[in-house]
Formats: C-alpha cells, sequence, structure tokens
C-alpha cells in the first residue's frame, strides 16, 4: 500500500473503522504519513469542541421568501440591453460618413493602366534611340577623343 492510498484511508483509521492492517503496517515504517496522521488526529480533536450553530426558528420561511423575491439581474438585464442598444445607435450615428467613392475611371485612363508597361518600355526605347542618335553626333564620349 502506498503513501496515497493510506492518506486516503486515514479519517476512516482515526474514526476506528476497520481499513485492514497494511495501513497500520505503513504507518509503523513511514514517518511522513506519520506526520499526516498526526495533523489529522489534531484536526478532529479541535473539531470535537466545536459547537453546532443552531439556525433561528424562521431561517426556513425567511429563505423561502428570499427564493421567491425576484432576484437584480431579472430587473437590471433589460435595462443593460436597453443601455447597450443606444451605445451602438449613438457609436452609428455619430461615427463620420465614409469618405466618397472614387470617380468612375474612364476608358481612356483603363487602357492607359492596361498598357503601362508597354509604355515604359516605349519611353525606354525613345531613350535609347536619343542616346544612339547623340552618340552618331559625336556629342557623347568627348573625353575618350
Ligand atoms: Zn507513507
Amino acid at each position: 500500500m502506498d503513501c496515497k492510498q493510506v492518506r486516503e484511508l486515514l479519517a476512516d483509521w482515526i474514526a476506528g473503522k476497520r481499513v485492514g492492517t497494511e495501513v497500520s503496517a505503513h504507518l509503523r515504517s513511514c514517518a511522513a504519513c506519520r506526520e499526516e496522521e498526526r495533523l489529522f488526529r489534531g484536526t478532529w480533536k479541535l473539531l470535537d469542541h466545536y459547537l453546532p450553530i443552531e439556525p433561528p426558528a424562521d431561517f426556513a420561511s425567511r429563505v423561502v421568501t428570499r427564493a421567491r423575491r425576484p432576484a437584480l439581474w431579472k430587473i437590471f438585464t433589460p435595462i443593460a440591453a436597453a443601455a447597450a442598444a443606444a451605445v451602438v445607435a449613438v457609436i452609428l450615428f455619430v461615427t463620420p460618413p465614409r469618405p466618397p467613392s472614387p470617380t468612375p475611371v474612364t476608358a481612356e485612363e483603363r487602357e492607359l493602366v492596361e498598357n503601362l508597361e508597354l509604355l515604359e518600355n516605349y519611353e525606354i526605347l525613345s531613350a535609347l534611340e536619343l542616346l544612339a542618335e547623340e552618340s552618331a553626333e559625336g556629342h557623347l564620349f568627348k573625353e575618350e577623343q
């Protein structure tokens, strides 16, 4: 029998119930469980001094009355829901309007965007042509001459 099993049976052991000889054998050999038993017995001794509390004579009727009274959450839940709805309404009306949607794209602009890469290539080719002309006229690379 291990410590966990013994400690589960300690209350019964201390109460004098039959739990088997293995508990007493384990307690003789295990100091930790003996300490647990000592603490358990001390707790039981303190409980012997405990005086039960007698409820007042009208306790049962007060409990029934209290149980029949409407709970505060039942009163405040509709108020909280209305407040949440009011907050949402204020947020919806106070938020700034969306910016106007962009003006529609004309057919000419769309064609320009679609052929943008082609136009860039055309500009590069034009620049190369200009360079070739400049080079042919001898305006470039003057330092080498
Ligand atoms: Zn033990």
